[in-house]
């Protein structure tokens, strides 16, 4: 089957979950690769069985280069462990799974592996392009299309769980999209994330020499007083080989300057860190 055709025949399948990002009325129908509303909007699917739900186009700064290396390293297993902790929060039976702001679709479908659930709808949208086609070209019952955090197109309490791994968050969507008594999952960096990175590529005077994430965690904190937040930390080798790509994927080295960024590629540290918290909270019932 055509990935057009497979796109198609997974909005029919899950309709009720969808709507338009024009007016906001949930989507009634899809004529062959079109969805419709009842008003009359139009949005149709592309070739890669993806669609673009937006109002208006959007540029953003990650490029293909950058998403690619970001899929290498990813593939090498550098969120696994992550993934796996993120997996551990999740009930074992069929899930209803948004993963927001999910760059080139890799960690969702490490999940997916992971869980190994038929039933689990797993659906993850992006702003940029670049990264949802490199998303739809991974072997994965996920649903990947591009959308904006702000204005999601998609229909009150459809998901058991709304996840992000280093995505800004959007509190009031995710409850409005997440059911009563469903998970808000984010996974934060803490100070020592990738620390080798930070001090190969800043001086100690600089801003980004240093990271706290003290008023993120609050934040969700204050958001869900509930929240319990488990730290994962583990060292990921990289060597020569990799470094490289790691510069690559990671906006920390983007506002290095040329110096730092030589020294780090004539040198390159063994490993780096990933560090983060797993942030999770349990929505109320009501
Ligand atoms: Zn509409």
């Amino acid at each position: 089957m055509k990935k057009i055709d497979l796109g198609a025949q997974y909005i029919a399948a899950h309709l009720a979950m969808f709507r338009c990002p024009v007016c906001e009325a949930p989507y009634t129908k899809i004529e062959v690769h079109t969805l419709v509303c009842p008003n009359g909007h139009t949005l149709d699917l592309n070739k890669k069985g993806s669609a673009t739900f937006l109002k208006h186009n959007v540029e953003t700064e990650y490029d293909t280069p950058m998403l690619a290396s970001r899929r290498k390293m990813l593939t090498a297993g550098l969120f696994a462990p992550i993934v796996h902790a993120v997996a551990k929060q999740l009930p074992e039976t069929p899930q209803r799974i948004l993963d927001v702001g999910t760059g080139e679709g890799t960690p969702l479908a490490q999940l997916d592996e992971r869980r190994q659930c038929d039933e689990d709808v797993l659906i993850g949208f992006d702003l940029s392009k670049a990264g949802i086609n490199l998303a739809t070209q991974l072997v994965s019952k996920a649903f990947f299309c591009v959308a904006d955090l702000a204005q999601l197109p998609f229909n009150d309490h459809v998901f058991d769980v709304v996840m992000e791994f280093f995505s800004p968050s959007a509190y009031r969507e995710f409850e409005r999209v997440c059911r009563p008594g469903g998970q808000v999952i984010k996974v934060v960096p803490n100070a020592n994330y990738l620390i080798e990175l930070r001090h190969a590529l800043y001086d100690q005077t600089a801003p980004q020499y240093q990271y706290a994430n003290d008023r993120v965690v609050e934040l969700f904190a204050e958001h869900y007083p509930n929240m319990t937040q488990t730290k994962v930390r583990y060292d990921f080798p990289i060597g020569g080989e990799w470094i490289k790509d790691m510069m690559a994927m990671t906006p920390l080295s983007w506002g290095s300057d040329e110096p730092h960024r030589s020294q780090l590629l004539r040198e390159p540290v063994e490993s780096v860190t990933v560090d983060v918290s797993v942030l999770t909270a349990t929505l109320p019932k009501r």
